[in-house]
């Protein structure tokens, strides 16, 4: 659930969110949010500058609920108070705004994960991403990657067997707004290669052509 009234902002959510396979309510005030809110909802990504009400009173609400939800607010003033009042009110996390897309999934991740209990972790083959400690194995010898290779990883191996588009990598690790060359991408996508692949052997990514790339499964 995102309850968010900034139609660029809720809508940007909604569609990354619904692109990472989430099922996605999006309520632009907090009325209409606290009634779509239900006891199967895992996780609802609350702003605190809401139009009919204090983000931080549906906080209360919310926690307040028999099959309570985790709430991740998130905030466009950044002052410490306010965070601290909202873990106050309940919140389990919190990101200021401007935020990356990258790093709200990465949230979003931790708080469905202690909602479920489940260790998150994606395993391809003989390839295992963990996201808690950022490892990456293959054959269970570690394999070092920065942060944006692991991320680049992370975003291909979530998706492993499908097309991930180009511009999609691109928004989701480098930056919600991404208008720069792609190159960083494909320098990006040459050190996994480098660093995952077997010398001379087939790579596990695939290049399509003029659409993006794909984890291929084993
Ligand atoms: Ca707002």
């Amino acid at each position: 659930m995102v309850i968010e009234d900034d139609a660029g902002i809720g809508s940007s959510l909604e569609r990354t969110l619904e692109g990472q396979g989430y099922e996605v309510s999006w309520s632009t005030s907090a009325a209409e949010g606290m009634s779509a809110v239900r006891p199967t909802t895992a996780l609802v990504v609350l702003d605190l500058g809401l139009p009919d009400r204090d983000g931080l009173d549906v906080c209360r609400m919310l926690n307040a609920e028999a099959a309570r939800p985790q709430v991740l607010i998130l905030t466009a003033r950044g002052e410490e108070a306010d965070v601290v009042l909202g873990l106050d009110a309940g919140a389990d996390d919190y990101l200021v705004k401007p935020f990356r897309l990258a790093e709200l999934l990465a949230r979003v991740r931790a708080c469905t994960r202690r909602a479920d209990g489940e260790r998150d972790r994606f395993v391809v083959g003989d390839l295992v991403v963990d996201l808690d400690t950022r490892a990456v194995t293959i054959d269970d010898v570690p394999v070092e990657l920065r942060p944006k290779e692991f991320d680049l990883l992370v975003a291909l191996a979530r998706n492993a067997g499908r097309v991930v588009r180009r511009e999609r990598l691109l928004e989701e690790v480098w930056d919600e707004h991404w208008f720069g060359s792609t190159k960083t991408l494909d320098i990006h996508i040459w050190a996994l290669r480098r660093k995952l692949d077997a010398p001379g052997g087939r790579s596990r990514i695939s290049t399509v052509r003029g659409v993006g790339y794909r984890m291929d499964l084993p």
